[in-house]
């Protein structure tokens, strides 16, 4: 891998892409800022109706800045190779790389991170690091951007009736070399380490998503 040199913004390109396609791509914006900006998630959660229909001004300054920030983390970061082990702008990603993986890649990183993220963000609040209305104020957003908060990827199970996506955690472990690290929520803006992921707690979050989604599994 290199670092980059330059992040084009390219408006001309990017208007020219279909609604829900540009909409998608908001999920990661939604991410940079609830990992490193409290203040632009603020400004997200005041433009969010604006940002929904892709509002020409709206979006390109949330591009804009969220480019800035996924750059200047990696500038400035300290570890542009990612070889320590935080990695903040992979929030929500062990589940959204496994989901895309379990889809056979029809369901796409946009969406699968929207989940992704709501799961951890769920879990950072029955943990008691995210205070729940803090959590509700991010989900409340995706959903106005009419990003996913639940796929019924996550409710299916292997055969020996484990819950198939966190499988996603041991494939995340070996992506990172062997030691596991997951970036949890503490507040908008801050999050911290963690190493271990207890998965009864997790599926309990699942469980959570899917009953909010009305979603009901047939045994
Ligand atoms: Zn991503």
């Amino acid at each position: 891998f290199a670092v980059a040199w330059a992040t084009l913004d390219d408006f001309l390109f990017l208007h020219s892409q279909p609604l829900p396609l540009k909409r998608a791509g908001l999920a990661e914006v939604v991410k940079v800022a609830v990992v490193k900006d409290a203040s632009f998630f603020n400004w997200l959660e005041t433009n969010a109706s604006a940002l929904a229909v892709c509002e020409r001004d709206a979006l390109e300054y949330a591009v804009e800045h969220s480019a800035l920030l996924h750059a200047s983390h990696i500038a400035c970061g300290g570890d542009a190779f990612e070889l320590g082990s935080s990695r903040p702008l992979d929030f929500g990603h062990w589940a959204a790389h496994y989901m895309e993986t379990m889809s056979g890649y029809t369901l796409g990183h946009a969406e699968a991170v929207s989940v992704g993220m709501c799961l951890d963000i769920l879990y950072s609040v029955r943990k008691g690091w995210l205070p729940a209305a803090e959590a509700e104020r991010i989900i409340s957003v995706l959903k106005t951007l009419e990003l996913p908060v639940f796929h019924p990827l996550l409710s299916r199970r292997t055969e020996n009736g484990a819950c198939e996506v966190l499988k996603g955690l041991e494939a995340f472990r070996e992506h990172l070399g062997g030691h596991l690290t997951v970036l949890m929520l503490t507040g908008i803006g801050w999050g911290k380490d963690v190493h271990e992921i207890d998965a009864a707690l997790m599926e309990e979050c699942i469980r959570e998503m899917q009953e909010a989604a009305g979603y009901s599994v047939q045994e």
